[in-house]
């Protein structure tokens, strides 16, 4: 029996972990597939507050679990594959079947990046498809490599990957970008970078030492091609992860948890959610980082006054 578990381990919940740590909660820390979160497949971190020559990603998220420890956070990996929500103490079980009970749980698992959904992309994840610039760009030096999407997401990736590639051409199905106008000069400004716009990919074309092509189609005449290439890498946006609660949460339209403005109450007395999780606006690790800190608070002030377990024995 837990006072508080914290699944997820990017700003928000690393964040969550520290308050609590420091609050006595000993909270325990679950860590999915993605330690760290999104942040360790980025490379310098340029807007979190406090290091004015940036830092590198996965450096920012090693800090905040060490500093998590420091404080008697504890962590244990595994993938959440059920919560019952339907009565406190929550139950919770981890691969392997363990059962995990806690009187609160914090809910931190971020976003994951979202597929084309296209014939042979799936099938060629790992063959010349990626989702992360950080993890893979060094695989493609020399080459020719496309991006594909037309956020923030993309122009970053784009730029990152010039580093390694030779050419880096920007597919995008609209001829509108959707990156902040900071992000789409630094693309236009890299005579690395090349665009393809107005094209949507169609299919992953792969031979048998990989991916050769994209195929796309014009989104004004519908005419198709194929735009030969090394590699694609994927940066359309991300897709929640909150799979695992069942439906037991309310979410919005997309997925997104849903919390009472201006907390990280859920509508389930006693779980509160964090980060990127429960924001599709902002998305930034100092904000999901603020809201860790905003569901610790609320969780602590909520274990005062609703504990269902008698700590005073077990301490
Ligand atoms: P995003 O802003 O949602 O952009 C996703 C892009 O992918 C859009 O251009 C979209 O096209 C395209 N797309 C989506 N589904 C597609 C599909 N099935 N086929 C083809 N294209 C598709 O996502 P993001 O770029 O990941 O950014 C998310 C948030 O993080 C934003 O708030 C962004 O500002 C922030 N961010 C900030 C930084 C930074 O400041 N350093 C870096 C990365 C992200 P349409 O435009 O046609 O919809």
């Amino acid at each position: 029996m837990y006072k508080t578990i914290v699944i997820g381990t990017g700003p928000a919940g690393l964040t969550a972990a520290i308050y609590l740590a420091r609050a006595n909660l000993n909270p325990l820390v679950i860590e999915g597939p993605e330690p760290g979160g999104q942040l360790t497949t980025t490379t310098e971190v340029e807007n979190f507050p406090g290091f004015p020559e940036g830092i590198m990603g996965p450096e920012l998220m090693d800090n905040m679990r060490k500093q998590a420890e420091r404080f008697g956070a504890q962590f244990r990996t595994g993938w959440v594959n059920e919560v019952d929500m339907s009565n406190r103490p929550f139950k919770l079980k981890i691969e392997g079947g363990e059962e995990l009970v806690a009187e609160t749980l914090i809910i931190s698992t971020g976003a994951s990046a979202k597929l084309l959904g296209i014939p042979n992309e799936k099938e060629s994840m790992g063959r010349g498809v990626s989702t992360c610039a950080t993890c893979d760009g060094f695989f493609f030096r020399g080459k020719k490599i496309i991006v594909v999407g037309g956020g923030d997401s993309a122009m970053e990736e784009a730029n990152f990957l010039t580093r390694f590639a030779t050419e880096v051409r920007i597919v995008h199905r609209r001829d509108e970008l959707r990156a902040s106008k900071i992000m789409q000069d630094r693309a236009r400004e890299n005579s690395k970078i090349t665009w393809s716009l107005n094209k949507a990919p169609v299919e992953v074309v792969s031979g048998d030492k990989g991916v050769t092509g994209l195929k796309v189609k014009d989104s004004t005449t519908g005419v198709e091609e194929i735009i030969e290439t090394d590699g694609i890498f994927v940066a359309i946006g991300h897709t929640p992860n909150t799979r695992f609660l069942n439906g037991q949460l309310k979410t919005d339209e997309i997925g997104y948890l849903l919390v009472t403005p201006g907390t990280s109450e859920t509508n389930v007395p006693g779980v509160f959610a964090c980060g990127d999780v429960q924001d599709h606006k902002y998305r930034q690790a100092i904000t999901a980082a603020g809201s860790g800190c905003m569901a610790a608070l609320d969780c602590e002030k909520f274990l005062e006054g609703n504990a269902v377990h008698d700590w005073s024995k077990s301490l």
